[in-house]
C-alpha cells in the first residue's frame, strides 16, 4: 500500500522524499486524529438525533418560491439547527448572504439607539469594523446611535477581567465574543473559556445579552457556546456547518426573543420568519449539515498536519504543533514573499477546480498591502474547502484552512511543501529509507 500511494502521489507531482517526510510526521499524529474522529462521532450523533426527532423526510427538500409561506422544509431545518445548538430558536437562511451579514443582522436587531456594544476580547473581525462603525461606514451601528466599547486581551491572550468590569455600564446591552482568532494573532477561545467569560459578564450585569461569532468553530468541540450561556451563536454556511454543500447562507441560533428580532430585521417588522423562499436549496443545506461534523474533522486534521510538518522545518505556526484546537485555521509564518507564493501555488495545484492557475499577489480593495490567495473551490469563497491566503508583508504568514476531506487537505499540504522544495526554499532533513 505504501508503495502504491507513493506511486500515485508521484503521478500528482509529489516526490518520494516529500511523501516520506509527510508519512514520518503523520505517524506521531495518529492518537490525535483518533480523538478528532471521536469528536466527529459525537457530533454526528448529535446532528442525527436532531434530524430524527424532527422527522426529516423527502418532503422537506421541496423548493418554494415567491414569499415562501408555509415552507415546511425551511422551518424544519431551523428546528434541526436549534436542536443541535440546544437553543429555543434558529434562523437559517439562504437570504443571509455571508457571515458578516449574519453578524450584522444579529447586532442591529438586538441593539437600539443609545445602547452600547462591548467586545471583551479585543478588536473584532475586519469586516465587523464597518458594521460597528469603528471604521466610518454608511449604515453602521454607530450611525444609528449605538456606541461601541472594547476591552483588550491581556498580553498573554487572557481576558482582562478588571478592564471588562470597568467597561460594562448601564448602557451596555450586548456583549460580542469572537470565538476564532480570525486573522489576528491572539489564541482562539475554547467553549469552556467563552462560558467563563459569559458568566463573568453576567455577574457584573445579569441582564446583558451575549452574542458569539461562531465562525470556523462549529463542531470542533462537542459543545457550542450556546451550551454555556450565549444568547446567540452566529456563523456562515460556507464554513463548517454547511459541510461544503451549502452554496450560500448564514445562521443565527439563540433565544426565541433574540432570534425573533433577527428575523424581523432580516425581512421586515411583522413578517419575520414567515417569509423567505428556500429556492431548492434545502437538500444541500440539510445534507451539508449532516456532513459538517466529519468535514470539520478532516479540516482539523489538515491544520494539525500542516502545523507539525512546517514547525519541524523551522517555520513558526499558530496554533503550534501540539496545542489543542478550537477552530480550523492554521497560520504558518513563511518569512518571505517567494515562500508565500510557492506555498499558495501548491495549495492551488492540489485543488479539484482551477488546479492549473497560478495565484499571484494583488492589491485587494480594503487592504493596505498586496494579498495572495489560493482557492480551487466548488463554491466561490468557500473557506471550508481547502484554501490559503495572506497579506504580502512581514512576517509573511499564510492562513490556511479547510479541506472537504482529510485526504485532500493532506495532498494540498504535501504539494505546498513540494513547491517550496522545488524553488529551493526548503530543504528536507535526511530521512531513513
Ligand atoms: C469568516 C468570518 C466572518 C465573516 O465572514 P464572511 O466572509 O462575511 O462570511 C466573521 N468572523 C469570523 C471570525 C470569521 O472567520
Amino acid at each position: 500500500m505504501d508503495e502504491e500511494l507513493k506511486q500515485i502521489y508521484l503521478t500528482l507531482g509529489i516526490s518520494p522524499a516529500v511523501y516520506r517526510y509527510g508519512e514520518e510526521v503523520l505517524r506521531a499524529l495518529r492518537p490525535r486524529f483518533d480523538a478528532i474522529d471521536q469528536t466527529a462521532e459525537y457530533n454526528q450523533a448529535k446532528v442525527l438525533a436532531a434530524m430524527r426527532s424532527n422527522r426529516v423526510s423527502a418532503a422537506h427538500f421541496a423548493a418554494t418560491t415567491g414569499y415562501g409561506y408555509n415552507d415546511e422544509g425551511r422551518d424544519n431545518l431551523e428546528r434541526v439547527y436549534a436542536g443541535v445548538f440546544h437553543t429555543e430558536a434558529a434562523l437559517v437562511r439562504p437570504q443571509i448572504t455571508c457571515g458578516t451579514h449574519a453578524l450584522a443582522v444579529a447586532l442591529s436587531a438586538n441593539l437600539l439607539p443609545g445602547d452600547e456594544l462591548l467586545s471583551p476580547v479585543g478588536a473584532p473581525y475586519d469586516t465587523l469594523e464597518e458594521v460597528i462603525g469603528i471604521r466610518e461606514s454608511k449604515c453602521s451601528l454607530r450611525e444609528y446611535g449605538v456606541t461601541y466599547a472594547q476591552a483588550d486581551l491581556l498580553p498573554g491572550g487572557g481576558f482582562d477581567y478588571e478592564a471588562i468590569r470597568s467597561k460594562i455600564n448601564e448602557r451596555t446591552r450586548l456583549v460580542t465574543i469572537q470565538r476564532s482568532k480570525g486573522y489576528a494573532t491572539r489564541p482562539t477561545f475554547s467553549v469552556k473559556q467563552i462560558g467563563e467569560l459569559i458568566a463573568f459578564c453576567r455577574s457584573v450585569k445579569p441582564d446583558v445579552k451575549v452574542m458569539v461569532d461562531n465562525c470556523y468553530g462549529e463542531f470542533v468541540e462537542t459543545t457550542e457556546p450556546s451550551d454555556c450561556g450565549a444568547d446567540m451563536v452566529v456563523g456562515s454556511l460556507i464554513k463548517n456547518p454547511g459541510g461544503g454543500l451549502a452554496p450560500i447562507g448564514g445562521y443565527i441560533c439563540g433565544t426565541r426573543e433574540c432570534v425573533d428580532r433577527c428575523a424581523y430585521r432580516l425581512s421586515a417588522p411583522g413578517l419575520g420568519q414567515e417569509v423567505g423562499a428556500s429556492l431548492g436549496l434545502m437538500p444541500a443545506l440539510y445534507q451539508g449539515f449532516f456532513l459538517a461534523p466529519t468535514v470539520t474533522a478532516g479540516a482539523l486534521k489538515g491544520a494539525i498536519f500542516a502545523a507539525n510538518l512546517y514547525e519541524k522545518l523551522g517555520f513558526a505556526c499558530v496554533p503550534n504543533a501540539s496545542e489543542e484546537r478550537h477552530d480550523i485555521i492554521q497560520a504558518v509564518t513563511l518569512g518571505s514573499r517567494e515562500a508565500m507564493e510557492a506555498f499558495c501555488l501548491g495549495i492551488q495545484a492540489a485543488a479539484p477546480v482551477d488546479s492549473y492557475v497560478t495565484p499571484v499577489p494583488w492589491a485587494m480593495p480594503g487592504y493596505d498591502s498586496e494579498v495572495i490567495m489560493a482557492a480551487g473551490a466548488f463554491i466561490q469563497g468557500s473557506s471550508i474547502e481547502l484554501s490559503a491566503d495572506g497579506p504580502i508583508r512581514p512576517p509573511y504568514a499564510v492562513y490556511f484552512q479547510g479541506g472537504l476531506t482529510w485526504q485532500h487537505a493532506k495532498l494540498g499540504i504535501l504539494m505546498s511543501l513540494q513547491k517550496l522544495t522545488e524553488v529551493g526554499l526548503v530543504r528536507l532533513p535526511q530521512t531513513e529509507e
